[in-house]
This record gives C-alpha cells, structure tokens and sequence, in this order.
C-alpha cells in the first residue's frame, strides 16, 4: 500500500489536480481546503462532502497535526510552543503579542547548517527541513493552543528558509490562499542569512512578501568570521542581489545587525554599514544580542549601542532597536534550541 501523505502539503493547485484525476469534480478541491484550514481533525467532519470522496482521502491521505510537547510562557506574555512532528523530531515557534495584534515566529528547519557562531539553533547541524504543511501547522497550532488569531509571521526562528525554499514558496502560497488562511502576503517577512542566488529567485516569484537579511557586519572579514555563508557569497554579491530584489519590486529591504561587543559594535563598524547601504531602499534593524550558552559573545554595552544608532540615524538611514520578547524564556531572536526533544520523545 502506498504511504499516506500530508493533505496540508499540497496548494490549491495540486489539489485541484488530484481531485480530477481521480474523477471528482472541480470544486471539491475548496471545499477540502476550507475545511482543512478551518483546522477539522478529520476527513469524516469534512460535512459536505459525499462519502466515496471521503473514502479517497482517508486512504490516501492524512491531516498532519502536530502535538504539543511544551509552552512556556513569558513575562512579558510572549509564548514559545515546542512541537512533535510525526517523526519525533520537534520544532519551536514563538508567538508574540503586538498592539496591532498577533505575531508568530516560524521555524523553517529542524536544526541548521548555517553555522553562525552566535545562534543557537545551528548547534547539532541540520537534522532535516521542514515540509511546507508542517510549516502551516506550526501557525495553526498555535492558533489551536492559544485561542487566537494571527496576523503577522516572521520566519526567523530555526532553520534558513532559503536553505528549503521550494517548500517555503509552498508555504507562501497555501497559507496565503483566500480559500485557506489568508493571510496576506505583505504580512510575511522571510529572513535570510544571505544565500544570494534564492535571493534572485525570490524576487523573480513576484511576491508582496517582505525580505529581511542578516547582514550583522558590513565588512567581509567580520562577517565571514560570524557567518561562514559569507565564504561563499560575499557581502559585494550580497548586495548585488539586494539590489536586484529592490529595483525590481520596489520593496524596502531590512538588515538586521545583531550588536556584538567589540566584535561589531565599533564607531568604524557603523561607518562602514553607512557607507554599505546609503542610498539603498533599507532599514536596518539593530538587535541586542542574546546570550546564547556557551558562546563567548557578549552584548553590547548601552551606550555603544546608541551610538552605533546614532550614526546610523544621522546618515539618514531608517533604523530601530529591536524591542525584546521572551528573553526570559530563551525565546528570542538566536535562542531557539531544541535541547528538550530528546527526553521528551518518549511524550510523543
Ligand atoms: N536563518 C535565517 C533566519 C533565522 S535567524 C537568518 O539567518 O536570517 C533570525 C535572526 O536572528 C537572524 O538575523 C539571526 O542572525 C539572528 N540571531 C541568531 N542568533 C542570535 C543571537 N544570539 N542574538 C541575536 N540575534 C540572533
């Protein structure tokens, strides 16, 4: 017999496709998405649909629900969620309150193999990329544990979204559907580490999504030293496709600059991401780093941090400090591990 699979990791598309092949018409593939993202736990609660359809999907198909392993909740309300995959690996996502509503934070990877030597979540290297339904599932587990609706979705928790970018577009897509979830693009920001030809890519899609880039030096020698990606494409190819996705979508680009002490904190450091990005359609959001245990990196000190903010502010250049949420829980921005899983696998 023939491995089920995920419903949640086919677009509309594909299920449009699946559904005539087998004979049905057209029009079931929405009701079938609908209800999938109405979040219904089983094909039989799919109401208006006949029985032999039913009966197809059962056979071939599942509806992937992640378990809840562990929240933990800040203080300052922010929540992390650790979540059990079907192959017992976990995946942590972070949902953030905002005035404007509710923001969550995706992982796209089990693990990474980025290797920036400030971040947590490359400790244990790549365990395997997430497929584009078990991405959606970390929104809608979210949703499902803590009665609310979200908004916004960065994916910036574990993982390089680049580094599984086919499934990512699935994602973009489905979650975006006005059948599904829809929420809108320009409601999703993709953070990269700078893996320059996704970069074309990306911008080639077309997409209202916004595009954040961890830049964290302007000088290659720094950089290369935090970020081993830059080895590969350095910060002038870097800025190359930067300016590709800019000209062609006239979208504004964020820079994050996680603030290193006497790493990256420099007056010259500031200078030199002045002169890196002048002129260019850009913000640079400035992030105190996070201790992550046992790495050297410190956090800047208070006042080299406002002066690395002033001297951007003063070239004109549109800058904030990241707020901090989840500190408390190790859940911001680095600080996602999944230390817990293996003794937790036995929950699952
Ligand atoms: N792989 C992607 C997305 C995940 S990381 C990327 O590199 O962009 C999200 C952001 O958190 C990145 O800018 C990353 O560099 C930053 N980050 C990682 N570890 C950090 C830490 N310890 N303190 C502050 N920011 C950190």
């Amino acid at each position: 017999m023939m491995e089920k699979k995920n419903i949640k990791d086919l677009t509309m598309e594909e299920l449009e496709e699946i559904v005539v092949q087998n004979g049905f018409p057209k029009f079931r593939a929405t009701q079938i998405f609908k209800w999938i993202y109405k979040d219904v736990e089983s094909f039989e609660n799919m109401k208006n649909l006949p029985k032999k359809i039913i009966e197809f999907l059962k056979e071939n198909y599942y509806i992937g629900r992640s378990l809840l392993i562990e929240k933990q909740q800040s203080k300052d309300g922010t929540i992390k969620l650790l979540l059990g995959l079907h192959d017992k690996s976990a995946v942590e996502c972070v949902l953030m309150k905002y005035k404007h509503g509710y923001s969550i934070c995706i992982s796209s990877q089990v693990g990474c193999r980025m290797n920036c030597s400030f971040c947590a979540s490359t400790e244990g290297g790549l365990v395997r990329s997430l497929s584009s339904g078990e991405i959606i599932e970390e929104v809608m587990a979210t949703e499902r544990e803590n009665g609310v609706k979200i908004s916004n979705i960065v994916v910036m928790g574990i993982g390089e979204p680049f580094d599984n970018y086919d499934e990512l577009m699935k994602f973009l897509r489905i979650i975006n559907h006005k059948e599904g979830m829809n929420i809108g693009m320009r409601h999703i920001t993709i953070s990269t580490s700078g893996i320059v030809p996704k970069i074309y890519s990306f911008t080639d899609e077309n997409l209202q999504c916004n595009l954040a880039i961890s830049l964290h030096s302007a000088i290659d020698e720094v950089r290369s030293s935090l970020m081993p990606i830059n080895r590969k494409y350095n910060i002038e190819e870097l800025m190359k496709a930067c300016d590709y996705y800019i000209n062609k979508t006239n979208r504004r680009i964020t820079f994050e600059y996680a603030l290193i002490r006497d790493i990256n904190d420099r007056k010259d450091d500031a200078k030199a991401l002045v002169k890196l990005l002048k002129g260019k359609l850009c913000h640079v959001n400035l992030i105190p780093i996070n201790p992550v245990e046992g790495k050297v990196y410190e956090r800047s000190e208070h006042c080299s941090i406002e002066e690395f903010k002033k001297i951007i502010e003063e070239s004109g250049i549109q800058v904030t400090l990241r707020r901090e949420l989840g500190s408390d829980i190790q859940g911001a921005c680095g600080q996602l591990r999944k230390n817990h899983f293996i003794e937790e696998n036995d929950k699952i």
